[in-house]
């Protein structure tokens, strides 16, 4: 846990507000009450007061208190700040002249020395995260990962100047930093998701900008160019010339930068241009999504001083995530892949693209714009199976392009889909679970959701033949 002491020792006020009492809005209230700070917590919810007040955490109604006294306000960010309508508490503070701030705002106040990598990006920050922390760890450097993935930011070890910081960000931690400047941040991907609470997709862009925010030479902005929104976003930040930009693509051949075409990752940024690797050989990377990835990993790790073949040995030995096109089992010959993080149409494509015969398992909570993206792969589908709220309006997306039946439930949907899948006997069949919904309506998180699929995979699919294999990614 982080040390705060010294930091708050040098405050003239004392006091932090903590609004949102999750988990990591509980860890920064344990972290700063540690550190001698006091603390006035408060959610709306009661269960999270009466589980702060459990760990020792003083509960104080925020929404009438001293605001002449307290510090700042260390905000969850899953509290809206702005829409769709700012949360009183945050109004009263900005009104105080009171800062708002999340948690990874004072890890770098208290860690300054240390080098800061931030994530942020629609799709593929947890993936890219992982594997840039994995790749530098391999290489010996002395890293802590976490942010919006795994570790809160306060609970992370306290690193010096030889340390690397390696934080996902979401567009809601960005929008609650003050001074934090990131050493090399990037900016992945631009697709239509959350826009509930940023108003539009201007506003989604805008928040997700901030990674950049006071950057100067020589840190590194990387930005992926496999969208038109990213594409203008590296277009401004280059044209401002403050900080060094690195574009990065999965799958296009670019002037200048890090990329991949058709599975050969090109240095042509660090030197002079140079064919690195087939990326199509590490198989826990799969399709152009994770081939930006791995562009944006090399970029990362190059500017930090690793050799090429550190980098590439680390990306061999990356051993995935859960939930991400995750194989549970093959069965007979077919593969039932656990892509439950697929919460947006766009990451759902990239699994779609991965696959032929696909027996796919789709729906949940809806996102704008719904799954009528996905028809082009229909080719790939041989039967959708839909679950969940959105079920009825995405069969009606569906129409005629793609046979599908609904199915409410993931236990009916995968049991369908299992014996459909072993009826038919194509060849390379898979059973993919790919939402491109969040899960909300039916799950408390798309873990739960992955969790539950694993478990009606090994209730429903026959025990493994001695020719099947288990637990690694197909391409
Ligand atoms: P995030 O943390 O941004 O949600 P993840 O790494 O957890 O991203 O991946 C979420 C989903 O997005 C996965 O289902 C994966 O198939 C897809 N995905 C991963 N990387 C990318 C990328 N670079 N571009 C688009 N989709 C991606």
């Amino acid at each position: 846990m982080i040390d705060l002491s010294t930091y708050i020792s040098t405050r003239e006020k004392k006091v932090f507000a903590a609004l949102g009492l999750g988990r990591s809005g509980l860890s920064a209230a344990c972290a700063l009450v540690k550190s001698g700070a006091e603390v006035w917590a408060w959610d709306d919810n009661p269960q999270g007061r009466e589980k702060a007040a459990d760990a020792g955490i003083k509960i104080v109604d925020l929404n009438d208190c001293a605001w002449d006294k307290v510090h700042s306000l260390i905000m969850s960010p899953g509290i809206p700040l702005t829409h769709p309508e700012p949360h009183p508490i945050a109004t009263a503070a900005i009104t105080a002249n009171v800062e708002v701030i999340c948690e990874v705002e004072l890890l770098y106040r208290v860690c300054p020395k240390a080098t800061f990598l931030g994530i942020t990006g629609t799709n593929g920050k947890s993936t890219t995260t992982s594997l840039i922390a994995h790749i530098l760890e391999e290489a010996g450097r002395d890293i802590a990962v976490g942010g919006n993935l795994g570790t809160p930011a306060l609970e992370l070890p306290t690193l010096n100047s030889e340390g690397i910081y390696v934080l996902e960000m979401s567009s809601y931690q960005l929008d609650l930093l003050e001074h934090l400047v990131f050493d090399i941040a990037l900016f992945m991907n631009i697709s239509p998701d959350h826009l509930d609470r940023h108003g539009d997709i201007q506003g989604y862009i805008k928040a997700k900008k901030h990674i950049f925010d006071r950057q100067t030479k020589p840190q590194a902005a990387i930005i992926g160019m496999d969208d038109d929104d990213s594409r203008n976003v590296f277009d401004q930040i280059n044209a401002e010339g403050r900080v060094k930009t690195i574009p990065i693509s999965g799958q296009s051949r670019l002037a200048e930068g890090v990329y991949v075409v058709e599975g050969q990752l090109i240095d042509d940024c660090f030197g002079p241009l140079t064919d690195i690797a087939d990326l199509s050989a590490i198989e826990r990377l799969p399709g152009n999504h994770n081939h930006q990835n791995a562009a944006a990993a090399f970029a990362t790790c190059r500017s930090l001083g690793l050799t090429a073949e550190e980098i590439l040995s680390g990306m061999k030995s990356f051993p995935g995530l859960a939930h991400r096109q995750e194989l549970v089992i093959t069965n007979n010959g077919i593969r039932y892949i656990n892509d439950s993080k697929a919460t947006n149409a766009d990451a759902a494509a990239r699994a779609l693209g991965s696959y032929e015969n696909i027996y796919w398992i789709a729906g949940g909570r809806a996102k704008e714009g719904g799954i009528e993206s996905l028809i082009p792969y229909s080719d790939r589908i041989h039967r959708a199976y839909l679950i969940g709220e959105s079920a009825g309006d995405f069969s009606a997306q569906l129409g005629n392009s793609i046979p599908h039946e609904l199915c409410k439930t993931l236990d009916r949907a995968v049991k369908k889909a299992a014996n459909d899948a072993t009826a038919d006997g194509l060849e390379n069949a898979a059973v993919l679970l790919s939402p491109a919904c969040a899960s909300w309506d039916q799950y408390r998180s798309f873990e739960l959701r992955g969790d539950h699929f694993k478990q009606c995979v090994t209730e429903f699919v026959t025990p493994l033949t001695s020719d099947d294999q288990e637990g690694s990614i197909a391409s």
